[in-house]
């Protein structure tokens, strides 16, 4: 069986920053804690446990030391009440991600109804919905859009990793109930592209396989814009999870990975298939 990778697949530039920044708060001996995982990856989880990079579920898990704040961010409050606690807070939200929230508080000052679309339960979501002023409406999907909107001018933010045709959608049917209309583009670069090369390798090979996190959004989108052009997608953390009969009849199979799953895990499902 032969394999190719999509042109932009795995570890993206946030995340890299992220695991730089924890991982150098770790190695100068102090204690360190991440709010929450920093990444939306396991295996990468345990990887970083192993470096002393602990994990706080809340606030109250924190008692000293630092603490990081990961690449989705979150409510300035809970970076001032860290501070006011004595912690020292090294501050990993991606900057993709704060250009949401700038655009989230702009949007909010010049008076707009702000609709974030993506994933109400995401840590992401809930960090632009505080910089909305905590009002905002959040929709995945046009459907979901309510009969009444709260106003005739709305403001859209995106959690960065959404797809464009889910942003198009929304906004199209937007358009002809809104009198002001003011769209910030925020999907980020990298999502962009691991989705446009994704959806370009699904179109042409056999089977497509996606490696990455259950729990991450950007993997889940990946799967979603593969299954959009190919019936015969799997998602899989690791190598461990691939299945021999996925491939029956199959000659050539595209692998791609979500902006969180680091090289080792993507390079163990390649060498696995090619052992199949
Ligand atoms: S996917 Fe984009 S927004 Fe998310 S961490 Fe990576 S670069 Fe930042």
């Amino acid at each position: 069986m032969r394999v190719e990778v999509a042109r932009y697949a795995g570890v993206c530039y946030g995340v890299e920053r992220a695991l730089k920044l924890a991982e150098e708060a770790a190695a100068s001996g102090a204690t360190v804690k991440t709010l929450g995982p920093l990444i939306h990856n396991p295996q990468a989880v345990t990887a970083l446990r192993d470096k002393g990079v602990e994990v706080a579920a809340c606030l109250d898990e924190a008692e000293d030391g630092t603490l990081v704040i990961r690449t989705h961010g979150v409510d300035p409050a809970i970076i001032e009440s860290a501070r006011d606690k004595g912690l020292n807070v090294v501050d990993a939200t991606c900057p993709h991600v704060s250009k949401a929230h700038e655009a989230a508080e702009a949007l909010r000052d010049a008076g707009y109804a702000i609709v974030i679309v993506g994933e109400a339960d995401h840590p992401e979501v809930e960090g632009i919905m505080a910089h909305a002023g905590g009002e905002a409406l959040v929709v995945g999907t046009a459907e979901e859009l309510p009969e009444r909107l709260p106003s005739r001018r709305i403001g859209v933010v995106v959690q960065t990793t959404q797809s464009l045709a889910r942003l198009t959608e929304i906004v199209d049917a937007l358009l002809p109930r809104t009198s002001d209309l003011r769209v910030a583009n925020t999907i980020c670069s990298a999502t962009g592209k691991r989705q446009q090369s994704a959806e370009e390798l699904a179109g042409r090979v056999d089977a497509m396989i996606v490696v990455g996190g259950r729990n991450s959004g950007n993997t889940a989108r990946l799967v979603e814009v593969c299954k959009s052009v190919n019936p015969k997608v799997q998602h899989v953390e690791t190598a461990d999870e691939l299945d021999p009969a996925w491939f029956e009849g199959v000659e050539v199979v595209g692998v791609t990975a979500g902006a969180s799953t680091p090289e080792e895990q993507i390079s163990g499902v390649i060498a696995a298939i090619e052992e199949m």
